[in-house]
């Protein structure tokens, strides 16, 4: 399966739902707009917005025959299914700048998103001090990069003595204010801002100041650090020189850095992604893919990535002993990864249950607050002690 026979079709499903004098366009990723003009007074607008976003809803739920890779049997078509989430705004009063239309629209379809699949939402007012909200929250950040505000906390990844083998380095914001700040709040903020490029090379040349300082001590040597890395950073054209100069400078061993990705990245010019990460990996950088099981990876796309880890995502190890399908996901990506020779290691192991699951399961590798929270540098390094 291609995502750009995917995206090629929910494109001309979009196309066939509406009139001839509106408008479809793809934003990047996953993300459509689509424009529909000259409706009428505001309270049928609103009735016929809905009428089309159904519609849409239910042509992008039909199932999609998508064709072959290249390079693999023409029979081979895959049948898939893929849900939604729509956001609707009204701009019957012209004075709304597009920007501002198109963050409405926006906020909207994370609402939808935070609702579960296949949801529709309108904008509303409450949204709009949601809008507010994010408004000042962009100020804040901008300034938290300028002062380097940022802290970042290592999660310990253990084996199955539990002994460390690594850690993932996560960013928290010190905001002056509101103390600690979670990435879960600000991380999209930054990546639709821009400001992920900065604040990502923060986190990077911090990571491997880490990874250098523990390279020169015997038991901490073999330690890892994972650093997650956003699309937008990827699609750096000189994201390849930046990583190396960072390790250059701070002398991190290469080997022991571990960028982690997300499937939606490959979302966008996959080849591109693909000569970064074999570029890297000259030099002995690793890549495991986040959040693994969520997103759009196909078998096709994933044997050509040149990975090293899966990680399966946090909400299959949580229902891993009660839900059958979420246990079967587990499971498939254990198998998955180890016939294409990948590490597998499950994060968001809670209780001692889920990590004997996953162990019998052929999953030696954890990561949860089972073991650790994540916790400052000098928390990590007494963890290393104590373990
Ligand atoms: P992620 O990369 O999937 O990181 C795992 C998240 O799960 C972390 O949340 C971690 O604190 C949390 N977690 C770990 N163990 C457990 C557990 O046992 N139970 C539960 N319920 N949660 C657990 P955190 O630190 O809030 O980070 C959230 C997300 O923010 C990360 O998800 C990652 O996508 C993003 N993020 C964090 N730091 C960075 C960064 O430096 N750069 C970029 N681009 N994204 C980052
Ligand atoms: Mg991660
Ligand atoms: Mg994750």
């Amino acid at each position: 399966m291609s995502f750009i026979s995917l995206l090629r079709e929910v494109a001309a499903r979009l196309e066939a739902s509406i009139r001839e004098f509106d408008t479809v366009a793809r934003l990047g990723g996953d993300e459509f707009v689509v424009i529909l003009q000259d409706l009428d007074d505001s309270e049928n607008a609103v009735i016929q917005a809905e009428r089309v976003a159904l519609k849409i809803q239910f042509q992008l739920n039909q199932p999609y025959l998508l064709d072959p890779a290249p390079g693999e049997n023409e029979l081979n078509h895959y049948s898939h299914h893929c849900t939604s989430s729509i956001g609707i705004t009204l701009f019957h009063d012209q004075s709304v700048p597009v920007e501002e239309l198109m963050r409405r629209a926006d906020t909207a379809m994370y609402q939808a998103k935070a609702a579960g699949r296949d949801a529709l939402r309108f904008f509303d007012p409450d949204m709009q001090a949601a809008v507010a909200m994010r408004a000042l929250l962009e100020r804040d950040l901008r300034k938290a990069v300028v002062d380097a505000q940022f802290v970042l906390h290592f999660q310990p990844q253990v084996d199955a003595s539990s002994s460390v083998i690594g850690a993932e380095a996560l960013v928290r914001w010190q905001h002056p204010e509101r103390g600690l700040v979670s990435p879960a709040e600000f991380i999209h903020l930054a990546e639709e801002t821009g400001l992920i490029l900065p604040l990502g090379h923060w986190v990077l040349e911090h990571a491997c100041r880490a990874l250098a300082a523990w390279s020169i001590w015997p038991n901490t040597a073999h330690i890892t650090l994972a650093v997650n890395v956003s699309a937008r950073q990827l699609r750096l054209p000189n994201f390849v020189d930046q990583v190396l100069a960072v390790i250059a400078h701070t002398g991190a061993p290469p080997d022991k850095l571990k960028l982690e990705l997300t499937e939606s990245l490959l979302l966008d010019n996959a080849e591109d992604i693909i000569a970064k990460m074999m570029a890297l990996k000259v030099h002995g950088v690793g890549f495991s893919m986040d959040d693994f099981g969520t997103g759009y990876s196909s078998l096709s796309y994933l044997k050509r990535l040149p990975l090293d880890q899966l990680k399966i995502d946090q909400s299959f190890v949580r229902h891993v002993l009660s839900e059958p399908n979420d246990a079967a996901i587990a499971k498939t990506v254990v198998a998955l990864g180890h016939s294409l020779g990948l590490t597998v290691i499950a994060e968001g192991v809670e209780t001692q249950g889920q990590r004997d699951f996953l162990a019998n399961h052929g999953c030696y590798a954890y990561q949860g607050y089972l073991f650790s929270r994540p916790v400052s540098l000098e928390g990590f390094e007494a963890f290393l002690k104590r373990t």
